[in-house]
């Protein structure tokens, strides 16, 4: 095991430029937006984003954001779903918590400019598998995450005491003796290259969401790469149920293309799935076919991958209204129009991703980390809303809550000036490494690869050993480096974020929710009816 370094760069914080804030947001999806903007209500707020504000997992969101939102629906019945899908891992305070809220945040959202989707005056909701009633709303049909983030996001640029800083890679979480959270060290993209800026906060929110670059197959766009995991784990922090990595059954398969997702709610609309031979083969998987649980639909499309010799299955949704298709499914019908694949002729290639890092920072139901001063929200979190599996359209939901209640902690916890004395001299140096140069792209590439094939959909012990010990072997003539670029600091976060979704999962010994373990098939309630926790 390499030698632990605390932080992945030289401070000396005497010498490097600095900025002061009572909230720092580190990520500008759903969460981070919705968390400044409450904190704005009684702080002064900086919101820093790694690309622009428009590259995250919210933007590309499309299904939709789940809420009671009809009055046949009940909140009884969306905490139901939600427990269920959760394995017995959810905790049905957090849940109850998170459920009642829903209905007036979407609310607030549609009076802040979100242009949800609307029939005879209401907004209008569809079906999603695991939910028993339509509960899914949705914005400019398959546009939500694009549709709430340009909502929130106006709404932050009309608050004058928010700042944004775009292009702004956060490298690590500053602490102090006390081990509480002062701010972070990072790079401006405007400055020159190295970790040359700290932001000293009196509150940090850390909205940094998922990790699906971890693997090589992704829905998630080359921003959610886990910094956030790796920064808050050498700072400290407890996290939990990171073996937990729910993978989407159904994103494009076309070589050569980005794995773009195939929204569940076409499923839920009526698309079936087809093997290589055409037949419809789900309903042999699970009494709700296309409907099941998204685990279950990734193992039984891989199963059938298997059984047939292909690299994917097909989505047929040639029954479907055309022209009503194109509208309420725009970016899925002018994707495939770029591929030239006509959806009233022709059979969609699919096969499943990495989509969710259910697992994450541990929380308290308000957002509070284990460390002072440092809050968590959105997908980096684990609050304990999604137990061992996210229900389809529940994180949007849970960024919205959690956002609005770590940005009322920022007020509660605002100390006006305090943080300018405060902030401690931080000296940190690293021994220079004389071992050879290396290609951290060629690394981060290979990494991707052995995590898709030895950590992915179906795990089992031989594999989950071999990935552990191949990663620390890179780690060992990885971690010493100090780059002075991105790329290698998210190269560095990778391979510490891969170790420990790979230990975790080495760990659970059972199969449930989205991990499964073919040596361990079946849930075992006596020994793993509990989260596994890890911390440094
Ligand atoms: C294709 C796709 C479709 C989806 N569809 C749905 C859906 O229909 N319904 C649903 O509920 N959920 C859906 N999800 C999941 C949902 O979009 C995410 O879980 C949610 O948007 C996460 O929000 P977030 O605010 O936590 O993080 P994100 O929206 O991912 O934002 C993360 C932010 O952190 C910043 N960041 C990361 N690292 C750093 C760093 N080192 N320094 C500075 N900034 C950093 C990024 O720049 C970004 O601004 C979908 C996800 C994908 C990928």
């Amino acid at each position: 095991m390499p030698e632990f370094k605390r932080y992945l760069v030289n401070i000396d914080s005497n010498s490097t430029h600095q900025l002061f804030t009572d909230c720092l947001v580190i990520g500008a999806g759903i969460a981070g937006l919705r968390a400044a903007i409450e904190a704005a209500e009684c702080c002064n707020v900086i919101i820093v984003c790694k690309d622009t504000l428009e590259n995250s997992n919210t933007w590309k969101a499309q299904g939709g954001i789940a809420s009671v939102l009809n009055k046949t629906d009940t909140f009884e019945s969306h905490i139901s779903d939600t427990m269920k899908t959760g394995c017995g891992l959810s905790d049905e305070g957090v849940v109850d918590f998170v459920v009642r809220q829903g209905p007036e945040l979407i609310e607030q959202l549609l009076r802040w400019g979100t242009e949800f989707d609307q029939i005879d005056g209401r907004i209008a909701t569809t079906l999603e598998g695991g939910h028993s009633h339509q509960r899914v709303a949705h914005a400019h049909g398959d546009e939500t995450g694009r549709g709430i983030a340009e909502a929130l996001i106006r709404k932050v640029c009309e608050k004058p005491n928010i700042k944004i800083i775009e292009h702004f890679y956060t490298v690590d979480l500053l602490t102090n003796d006390d081990n509480e959270c002062v701010g972070v060290i990072g790079h401006d993209k405007q400055r020159p290259s190295g970790a040359d800026q700290i932001v000293w906060a009196a509150n940090t929110i850390l909205a940094t969401g998922g990790a699906g670059q971890l693997y090589r197959e992704t829905t998630n766009p080359e921003v959610a790469t886990g910094d956030g995991i790796a920064m808050a784990y050498r700072a400290g922090a407890i996290f939990q149920d990171l073996e937990f990595v729910q993978f989407h059954p159904t994103t494009l398969y076309i070589a050569g293309a980005s794995r773009a997702l195939i929204t569940e709610t076409l499923r839920g609309e009526g698309a079936v799935l087809l093997d290589s031979e055409g037949r419809r083969f789900m309903k042999a998987y699970h009494e709700s076919a296309e409907l099941a649980p998204r685990d279950i639909v990734s193992r039984a499309i891989l199963a059938q991958m298997l059984e047939t010799n292909t690299t994917h299955v097909y989505l047929d949704v040639r029954h479907f209204d055309k022209e009503h298709f194109s509208k309420r499914f725009p970016q899925i019908f002018e994707l495939c129009e770029g591929f030239d694949i006509d959806i009233s002729r022709d059979l969609i290639p699919v096969r499943p991703s990495a989509h969710y890092m259910v697992g994450g920072v541990k929380t308290d139901i308000s957002g509070r980390t284990s460390l002072r001063n440092l809050y968590a929200c959105g997908e980096i979190a684990s609050t304990g809303l999604h137990g061992a599996n996210r229900l389809g359209s529940n994180s949007l939901l849970e960024g919205l809550v959690f956002g609005k209640t770590t940005g009322q902690l920022a007020c509660q916890h605002k100390e006006t000036g305090v943080v300018h004395i405060k902030h401690p001299l931080i000296k940190y140096q690293i021994p220079p490494s004389n071992r050879t140069r290396l290609d951290a792209a060629d690394v981060t590439n290979s990494l991707r690869a052995l995590m898709w094939r030895n950590v992915g959909i179906t795990r089992t012990t031989q594999p989950l050993s071999e990935a552990q010990e191949i990663i620390v072997f890179w780690q060992r003539y990885v971690m010493d480096k100090i780059f002075d670029t991105p790329q290698g600091w998210e190269c560095q976060n990778m391979l510490t974020v891969c170790l420990l979704i790979a230990r975790s999962a080495q760990m659970r010994q059972e199969s449930r929710g989205v991990h499964f373990r073919s040596d361990f098939p079946n849930i075992d309630d006596e020994h793993f009816k509990k989260h596994i926790e890890i911390t440094r």
